[in-house]
């Protein structure tokens, strides 16, 4: 085939559409392949997005690429199809998607020694040996049905695997692998989870399932050459079953076949800054392009999968019970703190259980959605309190570094010895977090092993894993912790479910906080009673009226969601309507109103001119948090009825926005998780 004369290169360059370069004398480029182009006064690693044999440029105007990268191969079209959608969808540049997409040794312009490296990374994976296979367990009628189900389909199709914690998912999800690969030994499968750290468990069981079928994870914690290195493993099909994190959906493999995403709910599958992509949607857009079966698996579905389950466009597949025999879910009682005497924040029920727990040599979780020591430092006599300088936030009060941290900017300062203020030296702590539980624990049972897991506690590389063991191994009592002790893990031991402070959630502005709550509440309730022990759970709350509590008490996410959803169609809100955010943030508010009151007048200007009914702008708002890191922040909230709808509108407007003149920096989030 004669190569093209002309090739067509997405930059990372915001609004800039692929520009079009000579074909260097010699090469024969492909669709897919990287090059290293002349932009402005340098260059950049480009992808060649198209080619031609014709150009509008005039001869002298035209320039060719400096540098062809084809020593790998070119990406595939499904990879270049869902690259596209999303820079249309998040609305970016294709470049901007693209080139972000890839680990940064395939962006950068290669070094001097880039074949030496590329062979480097090409080095096959060493696998430790695992221990020994396990058996391979009975599955129940339940999970029977749900991989016949997967397995009888074919094409693109939507499930979402519906199951009690500890209903036995990953079991079935690891079955459904074993029917992809028997009908296709070659076959790639994407295994998305929410975060690594907390999956080593899971790692070990695809592992020993799998001992002849390479496996490889993917995730921002990885040193660059190790990222690289997965990325080309599953590229080049040395890797079959690849892990990983929300960044994973841009492995390029040309052998999937199956995309598991589980606990699909997860906050974290959507990015929050940069291209704010949601990579459980990603997933089910990567399926329809190759025409493959995508598998959603929680046990408490986040409501727009939930709406599309309703409506018929997933596949439902329920698991209902524990699949352990004789495991229970915990029984739930919810205690009033307000009118009782409490025990350093504990009440006297919360007390016995935690003491009857220990004396039977069983263990505890107890939950507590906060960090730090104390939210906030105060000096009662001239009321202070230790405001963060930096943002419109309080700094938390970290009595073992003696540190004041903001949890927004990172601003950090020794705690003061005395109020700044008047000089008071006795300075209160008000609230409490997981620290000072921690303290207060070692109080009251001296005895017990009290152990400690928060992002404070797991910064170094493998902490998370080695804390998580000495649960397992029945070395701690007593374990303390925020959200990371709620996913996942399969304890033996844990009896008995605590949860301090999820009132703050319960009375929050945002509409979404309660039914994270409720997710959160189900997961942990989930750690207890896998194994056979009568399990309890206690929640000290003011507010056991409510809904989701008696939802909780009999575990029955489906009446829980199916209320809310009632709710949410009343209010004509998300998911029944599409919803995006213009986010403006500068050092003077004023700025960032004026600019957003512009946004709104050329917005409206667009939807006046089509008589569009189906898109509404609301009025600029400062955002709830206003000021991080001495940055003003506001925005404005644009509905839709349809994808379709948002899409055109959200073009013409991004379009007539990059025009404004402002120093305000903006960006756009699509389907944003927080309005
Ligand atoms: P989930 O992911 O739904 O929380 P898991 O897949 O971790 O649940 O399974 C929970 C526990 O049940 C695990 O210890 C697993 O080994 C066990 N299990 C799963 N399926 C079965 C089964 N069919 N028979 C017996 N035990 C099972
Ligand atoms: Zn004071
Ligand atoms: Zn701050």
């Amino acid at each position: 085939m004669p190569s093209p004369r002309f090739v067509s290169v997405a930059l990372d360059i915001p609004l800039l559409p692929p520009l079009t370069y000579k074909v260097m004398e010699g090469t024969s480029p492909k669709i897919g392949d990287r090059c290293v182009v002349p932009i402005g006064n340098r260059s950049a690693v480009g992808l060649i997005v198209g080619v031609s044999n014709q150009t509008d440029i005039a001869e002298e105007k035209q320039k060719s690429y400096i540098r062809l990268l084809n020593e790998t191969e070119a990406l595939g079209d499904s990879w270049l199809k869902l690259t596209k959608f999303a820079s249309d969808y998040y609305q970016h540049s294709w470049g901007e998607v693209a080139i972000a997409a890839l680990p940064p040794f395939f962006r950068s312009k290669p070094g001097p020694k880039y074949e030496q490296s590329l062979e480097r990374l090409r080095k096959p994976f060493k696998f430790k040996k695992t221990s020994q296979a396990v058996p391979a367990l009975q599955l129940n009628n339940e999970q029977t049905a749900a991989v016949e189900t997967l397995a009888a389909s074919s094409g693109f199709r939507t499930f979402v695997l519906h199951g009690v914690t500890g209903s036995g998912k990953t079991e079935v999800y690891l079955r459904m692998m074993e029917r992809v690969f028997s009908v296709n030994p070659q076959a790639q499968v994407l295994f998305l989870v929410p975060e690594i750290n907390l999956t080593p468990q899971l790692q070990e069981r695809v592992r020993s399932h799998f001992p002849d079928r390479s496996m490889a994870t993917l995730h921002s914690g990885l040193a660059n050459g190790e990222r690289a290195r997965a990325w080309l493993a599953a590229h080049e099909k040395r890797v079959q079953i690849l892990i990983g994190t929300r960044m994973a959906i841009f492995a390029d493999m040309p052998d999937l076949d199956l995309i598991i995403v589980d606990e699909e709910h997860d906050l974290s599958y959507k990015a929050g800054d940069g291209i704010r992509y949601s990579a459980r949607d990603l997933a089910v857009k990567l399926a329809q392009l190759r025409g493959i079966a995508v598998v959603l698996g929680s046990a408490t579905p986040s409501l727009e999968t939930w709406s599309r389950v309703k409506s018929g466009r997933y596949h439902l597949l329920t698991l209902s019970k524990r699949a352990v025999q004789g495991a229970k879910l915990p029984t739930l009682s919810v205690v009033n703190p307000k009118n009782q005497k409490l025990v350093k924040g504990l009440c006297s029920e919360v007390i016995d259980a935690i003491s009857e727990t220990l004396q039977k040599n069983e263990q505890v979780i107890i939950f507590l959605n906060r960090r730090g020591y104390a939210p906030v430092l105060t000096c009662p006599s001239c009321g202070w309190l230790s405001k963060c300088p930096h943002c419109s936030t309080y700094a938390v009060y970290h009595k073992f570094h003696a540190k004041l941290i903001c949890h927004h900017c990172g601003w950090s300062m020794p705690v003061y010895s005395r109020c700044p203020d008047c000089g008071n030296v006795d300075l209160q702590p008000m609230g409490a977090g997981t620290q000072r539980i921690e303290e207060t624990l070692e109080e009251l049972w001296p005895q017990a092993r009290i152990l400690r897991i928060d992002r404070d506690t797991t910064q170094r590389k493998n902490a998370a894993k080695l804390a998580f063991d000495a649960v397992h191994a029945g070395d701690v009592d007593i374990l303390v912790g925020t959200q990371m002790v709620a996913k996942g893990h399969d304890f033996q031991k844990v009896s008995l479910v605590v949860v301090l402070n999820i009132d703050a959630q319960l009375v929050s502005a945002n509409p979404r906080s309660e039914e994270r709550a409720f997710a959160n509440l189900m997961q942990v309730a989930g750690r207890a009673g896998r194994f056979g022990l009568p399990a309890r759970m206690i929640v000290q709350s003011r507010f056991g009226d409510r809904e989701l509590f008696a939802a909780l008490a009999e575990q029955n996410y489906c009446r829980y969601a199916d209320s809310l959803l009632a709710i949410r169609k009343a209010e004509n809100t998300v998911p029944f309507v599409c919803q995006a955010l213009l986010l403006a943030d500068d050092v003077k508010i004023d700025k960032v109103l004026e600019f957003l009151s512009q946004a709104l007048r050329l917005g409206e200007d667009i939807l006046a001119a089509q008589v569009n009914q189906q898109v509404v702008i609301y009025d600029p708002i400062p955002m709830a948090v206003m000021k991080v890191a001495d940055k003003e922040r506001g925005q404005l909230l644009v509905e839709a009825s349809s994808r379709g709808a948002m899409g055109l509108f959200l073009k013409q407007w991004y379009r007539v926005l990059s025009e404004i003149r402002s120093s305000v920096h903006w960006t756009m989030d699509v389907d944003p998780i927080d309005v």
